[in-house]
């Protein structure tokens, strides 16, 4: 659709990439930017990853800075609650400007979903009055989680998980994974082709992921001081915008749970874990784990509000069954 537009010259001035995160919002969004400003394109719609431009968006991709004069990304800062008023200035400065090497400026806004409530609306003003050379790519979670007014002025591009099976045979060719390993970080990152990346080149994301799994056991058996403790340790050593990442975690682990007690045949994210799974399928009531994947759910859109991530935390492991599993 996007290459389409590019080569029918329909290119819309906004923009809203949805998904889960790790899913490959930004990724797609600044690939889309590197077509649409290449210097030389094998087609239209394609990119040559040679030019000057398309290298400036390719550093782009892999530092997380902008270094392309006419690309401006902006995400949350670290410990910044969501994207804020001074940013959207900044972008609608940019976007009034002219371009400096291509025939467009593109400003990138990632994770529009946590905007406040001032941004969004300045936001809005820039989509009401687009600039003639000026392109806006948001990225959220999905389009109710954006202002109804901000989601019906951009070209919605939604995406989906990809089959496990297909993520985990194209990360055993890209990265030489060995099979049993892509698997995993297939299913650990329940098809998202960003989140699975991420897994498969960064030791530190796989441990931390690793270690949401294998703290569950302790975690179910914790008294409620524990898992406090548990809940405050973890928004202290986390930046905000990964907070998520646990949540997501546990709750691919909480519908594994479920999938075994319906016996579904669908692939588990955990398959590592079977005999967890097993007990607690056996030993948590259904209507239980119902509640726990609504308050793991709820809390991901809490999250991108103005909630005090520690309570948020602390509300998620209480609603938790408090069981000893027996699996040594
Ligand atoms: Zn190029």
């Amino acid at each position: 659709m996007l290459q389409a537009h590019i080569q029918q010259e329909r290119v819309h001035h906004a923009y809203l990439f949805t998904g889960p995160p790790g899913v490959g919002r930004r990724t797609l969004a600044l690939r889309f930017a590197q077509a649409l400003l290449c210097k030389q394109p094998p087609q239209p719609g394609t990119m040559c990853r040679q030019c000057r431009s398309c290298r400036y968006v390719e550093a782009t991709l892999d530092t997380q800075e902008s270094l392309h004069p006419d690309v401006f990304v902006v995400r949350p800062a670290a410990r910044a609650m969501g994207l804020q008023v001074d940013q959207v200035r900044e972008v609608r400065q940019f976007l009034t400007l002219s371009p400096q090497m291509s025939p467009y400026r593109v400003a990138v806004l990632v994770g529009f979903d946590r905007a406040t409530p001032a941004a969004a609306n300045a936001l809005l003003k820039t989509l009401e009055e687009p600039s003639e050379r000026g392109l806006l790519l948001l990225t959220a979670a999905s389009s109710e989680t954006v202002l109804p007014t901000v989601a019906s002025r951009c070209e919605q591009v939604p995406l989906r998980p990809m089959d496990t099976a297909a993520l985990a045979q194209a990360l055993a060719r890209r990265f030489r994974l060995e099979e049993d390993r892509a698997l995993q970080v297939a299913s650990w990152a329940a098809g998202r082709p960003g989140y699975a990346l991420r897994l498969a080149q960064d030791a530190e994301a796989y441990q931390r992921h690793h270690r949401w799994v294998t703290d569950i056991p302790r975690l179910l058996a914790a008294s409620r001081r524990e898992r406090f403790a548990y809940a405050h340790t973890l928004v202290q050593t986390l930046p905000r915008h990964a907070l998520d990442e646990p949540l997501m975690v546990w709750a691919a682990f909480w519908r594994d749970v479920l999938h075994v007690a319906l016996d579904h045949p669908l692939p588990l994210f955990h398959p590592g874990q079977k005999r967890l799974l097993d007990f607690l399928a056996l030993r948590v009531p259904l209507h239980q784990v119902y509640d726990l994947l609504h308050t793991l759910h709820r809390a991901m859109e809490q999250l991108r509000r103005y909630v005090t991530p520690r309570l948020l935390f602390e509300g998620v492991l209480l609603a938790w069954p408090r069981v000893r599993p027996m699996l040594s």
